[in-house]
């Protein structure tokens, strides 16, 4: 089995629909491991996103992302990273393919209901910013 990271953002949250993305999540045939809700911090969400630091955006992003409440949760299934990706659409919720999570319940570019870390090395470091070893149960 494949780990990886998600986090229901904040305009998903603030909308209602935390439980009926971690059901879509869970239909999709992910394990949820460990799931915990916070509100990232100025300094967590710059941490967070530090790759993104020079892009035009990153102001807003850290900005969006630390407006409410968020959920992160670790997660596991076969290829997870790739299943996750795919099931979460396109990043412009506008662009994204029917059914998908962001199709359903993101708004705009920006605003897209849901992270999931890109290649396998980075669901690594990602899981680690949220959770300890004793709260990952595979
Ligand atoms: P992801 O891997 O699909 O989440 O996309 P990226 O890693 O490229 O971007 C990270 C996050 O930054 C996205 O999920 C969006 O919330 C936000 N983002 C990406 N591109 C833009 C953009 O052009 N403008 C704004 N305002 N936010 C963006």
């Amino acid at each position: 089995m494949e780990e990886t990271l998600s986090i229901i953002k904040p305009d998903a949250v603030r909308a209602g629909n935390t439980g009926r993305i971690i059901a879509h999540l869970e239909d999709a045939g992910f394990e949820v491991q460990a799931i915990r809700r916070l509100r990232l911090s100025q300094a967590q969400a710059e941490a967070f996103y530090a790759v993104h630091r020079e892009r035009p955006f990153f102001a807003d992003l850290v900005a969006f992302m630390t407006s409410g409440p968020a959920v992160a949760i670790a997660l596991a299934r076969e290829n997870a990273v790739t299943h996750l990706r795919d099931t979460m659409g396109a990043t412009d919720s506008t662009q994204a393919a029917p059914g998908t999570i962001r199709n359903l319940y993101g708004s705009n570019i920006q605003n897209n209901a849901i992270h999931g870390s890109d290649s396998p090395e980075n669901a690594a470091i990602e899981r680690t910013f949220f959770f300890a070893g004793c709260d990952l149960v595979g």
